[in-house]
């Protein structure tokens, strides 16, 4: 107990504290034989570490956009724009959620009533943490 009391005077950085930041950005995520998914195409603070379930989801909506597009069940040219509209309209909601975290300012009052609700129900949790 006295050691751990003391320990923490007798010890001294070896090193500067090193910050590093990531920048967020929405991109166009397809065009003529090409098509972006996760990080490539869309990207935000690590802060909610969400960033994989997002990659994930974004590969899966690209494949059934492709599958549409190449099955001759429709067009290319009709399933890639679902696609981005698809991760644009899931993801963002998300992603400014995250840009309010990665302030480290205190949540808003909204944002602090669904956490604390969120310990009442395991469903909503998961769905929130996206581990369903
Ligand atoms: C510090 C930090 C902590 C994080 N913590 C979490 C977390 O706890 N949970 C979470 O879900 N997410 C977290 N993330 C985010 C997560 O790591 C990314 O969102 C996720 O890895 C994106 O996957 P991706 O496949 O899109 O890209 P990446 O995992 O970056 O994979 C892309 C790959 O392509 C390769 N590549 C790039 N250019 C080329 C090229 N021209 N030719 C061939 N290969 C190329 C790269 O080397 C890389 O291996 C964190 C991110 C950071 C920075």
């Amino acid at each position: 107990m006295i050691g751990w009391r003391f320990a923490p005077k007798a010890g001294r950085r070896e090193a500067k504290w090193l910050g590093g930041a990531v920048r967020n950005y929405f991109r166009k995520s397809y065009g003529p034989g090409w098509a972006l998914v996760g990080d490539a195409g869309y990207q935000k603070d690590p802060c909610t570490a969400a960033g994989i379930t997002d990659a994930f989801r974004d590969a899966e909506s690209l494949a059934l956009a492709v599958n549409e597009g190449l099955s001759g069940r429709g067009s290319l040219e009709a399933s890639l724009p679902s696609h981005e509209w698809r991760r644009n309209e899931t993801a963002m909601p998300f992603h400014d959620f995250t840009c309010q975290q990665a302030t480290f300012e205190p949540p808003s009052a909204e944002i602090s009533a669904l956490l604390e609700a969120l310990q009442f129900s395991r469903d909503d949790t998961n769905a929130f943490f996206g581990v369903t």
